[in-house]
């Protein structure tokens, strides 16, 4: 079968089954699915060669701000300045590496998170069913396809139901596509091709099976692999604002650069004087170290978040975390532990206890504290058997622990079922399923067609609305029909719902022979009600705990939820989301059918009024997310189902779960909890909350250096006296200190109280009044101190070039001390501990060194046109650097005193 090239769209099911040597109902055997790995190779696509290093190179200078540095090169050579167009072009170019190594690591660091979805297959292989990795796939596997998945490989479709698949990867097709098994002609074009299902498409409804036809770079997304850009992922709000605001420091700065030529020729001063001046003025006021500062504080606040099982998938997350206001949570598995054990069942008038704890079997059924089975109350069989029938899950032991493979819902009832001896396996053969229609959270119940001595019988199960709806007839104990009393079953229900129980109602309807198939159609009516099943599902305790803090920090959170109002509140409750306070359920959540009968007025005040939603369908979610947004609120929205994907989208922060999640919503999602745990987004939201602190930090450290250097130049030129600084100098603070410095403040830890203080508001410019107060404040204390220390030195008779070695090191000090003030925003250095960031004290020891160097080193002195400077001098500059700490910190001190930050 190698590689002939069929049409497989237009080949007969038939044939292409044989050509595959496969079996519908048994797949591949070992030997054949061995063979074929090695003759086709693993189901991936050879990686497709990302942007070439040259040109990611390339890009580093493309940017406004080194083509200012460029000219200044170009200028400084044209003058036969050799060293300092070599230091201005050196600077340039280690910019470039670095920007570089930066871009190429946080490039690959995002490619590797973002394809977290390890990608899976449910295949049939020698007759068993099985979840294997999607790349182990080969020729003639026969699949099974579920909404939610993504498409593993290319098929051609034996069986569908309902299928609906979202072929825009290949197509462009925004719209799913509804998916028959008919053979179709030869030239049908690829979007049209209904019996095919495509690799990397998307099943968002029904159900399927096929075999596989092609598989890796065969595939049809594998043919276009290469036309396939990825997304620009590497730019965020504030790269953004970052970029915009170095094309107004460009015109800015050439501005400038302008008027000092004009001075200096107005003055007459030389040509080449002039031009150094200008270019003097165009280094020093660049920040050369900004852009790849805020890439290194980004990534390394990604890799916090996936240390704490936060995986970003989208780097403007990272920033957006630390602004959300409202965090919508899904309940079940999220806020709860999914760990589902029966507890209670009702047929007929009895309600009856289940002993036993975890999925493991053991326990028994008791009524009054009496143990009752079968015999007593025959109608307990008839419940349990709905349960597992109607069940596509499984319960594995591993290790001596009792696990759900599937569904911990189906799981509970397997474990029930398992207690009155029921075993899964052996009913699935008496009774063969037929016909499934899936568990979908819009219908609320699953229902399957199974064949039982000799006649067919629907089982279903779902939500008690749901059922009550449908049934007209009732079974009592001892199995015979009865009226059926929907006010008392709704009665018990909230009963058990009000403990926190998550209750599943039970009924089956019979059908005649002749019915093989099962639609929504054939259950809308007459069906004959069971009985109830209740099960417990404990709130995570580390969520507690999570709630409270997200709270502290003004973060509301929300529950979101497909289950039973009741239920929601009496978990809610327990978590905190709501207070107990005795009040009705009624009154503390609200159910989609209340919000469906809203206007937009009222849905507007009940997004905000209410915090546990309940019977919510997906297309609510999505009205839910909207609302909150045009209300100012930065939403972050959790979701599993693939009908959740449109909310993901439209939340600030979509987040899916990594473990019961499905393919559509981690490829929608910013965020991927690998945990699926509500304690893993508050501590997101806390890591982005440190990285904008870290990021503001930073900018608001690095900004005076360069309105400091570039105002020195630019009073001195105007003045007509000679410059303090020269052009070699000033390239030499803004590299060694960005690095030395400045970086070091992205390995800051969180403040202290971060998550007691209210969000950051949204979209909020890159610098606050009072941090463009704070930056022009140091910048003109800095200016002052430049000149004082220049002077000074110049007045007692020391030449020019000591008098710019002590402007140097003013700077340089005035910049560590600067850097200690503004390891937090809002606390002083002694409160965060002096030592508690090591790689800051590193850096400024270094700093330290690196400036006794360019002190007192010959050859460091002869580059730099430094000069040694007397310990008089040291003095001087040190004690204009003690004082102007104390005024930053003072400065700090009457915020705090008022409550707010400075940020
Ligand atoms: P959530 O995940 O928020 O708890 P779901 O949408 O999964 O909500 O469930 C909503 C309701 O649908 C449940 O209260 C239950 O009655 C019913 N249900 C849940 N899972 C299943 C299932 N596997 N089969 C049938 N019904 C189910
Ligand atoms: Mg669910």
């Amino acid at each position: 079968m190698k590689n002939l090239d069929y049409n497989w769209h237009s080949t007969d099911i038939a044939e292409v089954l044989s050509i595959m040597e496969s079996d519908p109902t048994k797949g591949l055997d070992k030997n054949h699915v061995d063979k074929r790995r090695e003759e086709y190779g693993s189901n991936i696509l050879t990686p497709k060669a990302g942007e070439s290093w040259y040109m990611l190179l390339l890009k580093q200078f493309h940017q406004p701000l080194v083509y200012i540095l460029l000219i200044a090169t170009a200028v400084v050579g044209l003058m036969g300045e050799w060293v300092e167009m070599f230091a201005i072009l050196g600077v340039v170019l280690v910019n470039a590496v670095i920007g570089f190594v930066q871009e190429s690591k946080a490039q690959k660091a995002i490619e590797s998170l973002s394809s977290v979805s390890g990608g899976q297959a449910t295949v049939i292989r020698n007759g068993i069913r099985q979840l294997i990795n999607a790349e182990e796939l080969v020729p003639g596997d026969i699949v099974v396809l579920q909404s939610g998945d993504r498409v593993p490989a290319d098929i051609r479709l034996l069986n569908v139901k309902d299928l609906q698949i979202d072929e825009s990867a290949l197509t462009g097709e925004s719209l799913p596509v509804s998916k028959e098994v008919a053979l179709l002609t030869r030239d049908t074009v690829l979007g049209d091709r209904k019996n095919m299902a495509y690799s990397s498409s998307l099943v968002t409804y029904g159900t399927a099976t096929g075999v596989v036809v092609e598989t890796g770079d065969r595939t049809e997304i594998g043919k276009i692999n290469d036309l396939i850009s990825s997304a620009d992922v590497l730019e965020t709000p504030l790269t953004k604002k970052i970029s915009r605001f170095s094309h107004v420091l460009l015109w800015a700065i050439l501005g400038l650069a302008g008027i000092t030529v004009v001075a200096g020729l107005i003055r007459g001063q030389a040509l080449s004087e002039v031009f150094m001046e200008a270019v003097a003025l165009a280094v020093g006021a660049i920040p050369e170290g900004l852009p790849a500062v805020v890439t290194i504080t980004l990534a390394i606040g990604v890799s916090r978040m996936a240390q704490r099982r936060a995986i970003i998938r989208k780097l403007p997350a990272v920033e957006t975390l630390g602004s959300t206001t409202v965090i919508c949570s899904d309940k079940t598995g999220t806020l709860t532990q999914n760990q589902m054990t029966v507890q209670k069942i009702l047929v007929g008038d009895s309600i009856i206890n289940v002993l036993g704890s975890g999925y493991g079997p053991g326990g028994r059924f008791s009524v009054n504290g009496n143990e009752v089975n079968d015999e007593n109350i025959p109608l307990l069989k008839e419940i349990l058997i709905g349960g597992l029938l109607n069940n596509d899950s499984k319960i594995i032991e591993k290790q001596g622990e009792w696990t759900v493979e599937g569904d911990p819902t189906e799981g509970a009832l397997i474990t029930s079922a398992g207690k009155l001896g029921l075993v899964q396996d052996e009913l699935h053969k008496s009774f063969p399923r037929l016909d499934i229609i899936p568990f979908e959270s819009e219908y609320q119940y699953m229902a399957t067609l199974n064949e039982k001595d000799g006649t067919k019988v629907a089982y279903i199960k779902g939500s008690v609305e749901k059922l009550l709806e449908m049934s007209d007839r009732a079974l009592n104990e001892n199995g015979e029909e009865v009226l059926l009393d929907k006010e008392k079953v709704h009665k018990i229900a909230e009963l058990f719902a009000a403990k926190g129980l998550r209750v599943l109602a039970f009924a089956r309807k019979e059908f005649g022979d002749d019915k093989d198939g099962i639609e929504h159609a054939d259950i809308k009516d007459r069906v004959m009600f069971i009985g109830l099943q209740a099960m417990i599902d404990p709130p995570r305790l580390e969520a507690i705990e999570a709630v409270r803090t997200s709270q502290n920090a003004g973060v509301v959170v929300k529950m979101i939820t497909g289950d039973h109002l009741i239920t929601a509140v009496a978990i809610a409750e327990k978590l905190g989301i709501v207070e107990k306070n005795g009040t009705d359920a009624i009154n503390k959540g609200i159910n989609g059918a209340a919000l469906e009968k809203m206007s937009e007025d009222e849905m507007k005040k009940a997004t905000l009024k209410y915090n546990v939603f309940a019977r919510v369908s997906p297309a609510q979610k999505l009205e839910l997310v909207k609302y909150l947004q045009a209300q100012g609120h930065t939403v972050a929205m959790t979701g599993d189902g693939v009908n959740d994907a449109p909310a993901l989208r439209q939340a600030d922060i979509g987040i899916a779960m990594g473990i019961s999640g499905t393919d559509v919503t981690k490829e929608t999602a910013d965020m991927v909890l690998t945990d699926d745990n509500f304690a893993s987004i508050e501590a997101a939201v806390e890591e982005g909350r440190g990285v904008f602190d870290n990021l503001i930090k930073f900018i608001t450290w690095t900004l005076p250096t360069n309105l400091t250097e570039g105002g020195v130049i630019l009073i001195a030129s105007i003045m007509g006296i000679a410059l303090p600084l020269m052009p070699l100098q000033l390239l030499w603070i803004n590299m060694t200190t960005a690095v030395f410095l400045g970086a070091t403040l992205a390995f800051e830890k969180k403040e202290p109280g971060i998550m007691d203080r209210p969000p950051l508001p949204s979209g909020m410019a890159l610098l606050s009044k009072s941090g463009i107060k704070r930056i022009v404040i140091m910048s003109g204390l800095l200016i002052g101190a430049v000149f004082m220390v220049y002077n000074v030195i110049l007045n007692s008779g020391h030449s020019v070039e000591v008098a710019r070695t002590g402007a140097v090191n003013m700077i340089v000090i005035g910049e560590i001390f600067y850097l200690f003030a503004l390891r937090s925003l809002r606390y002083s250095a002694f409160k965060l501990g002096f030592f508690s960031n090591r790689y800051l004290i590193g850096g400024v020891l270094i700093m330290i060194a690196l400036q006794l160097g360019m002190t007192y080193l010959a050859p460091m002195n002869l580059v730099f046109a430094t000069s040694p400077l007397g310990l008089n001098h040291w003095i001087l500059i040190l004690g204009i650097g003690f004082t102007l700490y104390g005024f930053i910190e003072f400065y700090k001190s009457i915020f705090r005193k008022n409550g707010q930050s400075d940020s």
